[in-house]
């Protein structure tokens, strides 16, 4: 595998020549390398270190110290763990519950909640071939509610009218009771954004969790956070029992390191990729090809 980081290692390795073999000291010099790498990536300090605390150990065994190109064989080894990490083959949404199947969608504001909801209902009409329901939660935006409808038009699901005035848990209940009166195999409910953690909005959507029982709680996490992205990531999971991670915003420059992140700091899976701004940007989320994405 071609990488900036194969190329630095292979550069490193090379100043060793002339000695027998490669030494736990070299190792260690390849290592701060991968911790370079991963940090440019923007992955967070203390999962960095808990990350290479890990793959120190399979680095030292005989596959980099006995082999004959030793940053190769680091930057497979980096490349296996980070997919392991990041990926355990659960990618698509559990629909597993009495229909509805109620989604629920939890993130900072602007992290692309309501353009992933559409996507989602999307997807899950399309490929699943469900009959989807949309309904916004954010009472505290008039613009947000409109703007589910009109994505959710877009995508072809129906979206069920939410107003400033009412309480998010009132229009959850309306919104579940419609879709099981309608036989409605999905309902996505989109919640009301925060710019930063914030207690009341934080109990809110614990509420809104226990009234309506979701099969999937789905914590959309915006990809340029970078550093930022764990601490949201931990508040997120102390509040809800998350089930999965969308990861939004691939299509910008960051390497993507939230993902990794974001990953070990809820311990739930990413399950799909925002790859742009339009309806049709979401996309089943490869493992090892981000992995590729995050060395370099
Ligand atoms: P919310 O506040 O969490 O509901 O966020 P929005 O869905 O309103 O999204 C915020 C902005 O991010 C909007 O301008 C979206 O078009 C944009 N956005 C969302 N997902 C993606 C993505 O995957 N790629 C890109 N390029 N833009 C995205």
């Amino acid at each position: 595998m071609a990488s900036a980081l194969t190329d630095k290692l292979t550069r490193l390795v090379k100043e060793m020549r002339g000695q027998a073999r490669i030494t736990e000291s070299n190792v260690q010099d390849m290592l701060r390398e991968v911790r370079m790498a991963l940090l440019e990536a923007d992955v967070a300090l203390p999962v960095v270190r808990d990350f290479i605390a890990r793959v120190k150990d399979k680095a030292l065994g005989q596959e980099v110290l006995g082999s004959l190109k030793p940053g190769q064989a680091l930057v497979g080894i980096v490349n296996k763990e980070l997919a392991a990490t990041m990926g355990d083959g659960v990618a698509d949404i559990n629909l597993a519950a009495q229909p509805p199947a109620v989604i629920l969608m939890a993130g900072l504001q602007g992290a692309g909640k309501t353009t992933t909801t559409a996507k989602l209902a999307k997807h899950l009409i399309e490929k699943r071939k469900k009959k989807v329901l949309t309904v916004s939660g954010d009472v505290y935006r008039p613009a947000a509610i409109e703007q589910l409808k009109t994505v959710s038009k877009q995508a072809g699901a129906e979206w069920f009218a939410s107003t400033p005035d009412q309480k998010p848990r009132d229009i959850a209940l309306a919104a579940l009771d419609y879709a099981k009166k309608h036989y409605f195999d999905v309902l996505l409910v989109d919640t009301a954004g925060r710019l930063a953690i914030d207690e009341l909005l934080m109990q809110e959507i614990k509420d809104l969790h226990a009234v309506l029982n979701p099969v999937e709680t789905l914590f959309v996490v915006d990809a340029m956070q970078g550093q930022d992205a764990v601490n949201t990531a931990r508040a997120f999971k102390e509040a809800l029992p998350l089930t999965g991670i969308v990861l939004t915003k691939l299509d910008g420059d960051s390497r993507g390191g939230a993902a990794l992140s974001v990953r070990q700091v809820t311990g739930a899976p990413i399950k799909f990729a925002g790859v742009s701004e339009k309806i049709d940007g979401l996309e089943v989320f490869d493992a090892e090809r981000h992995a590729g994405r995050i060395l370099g």
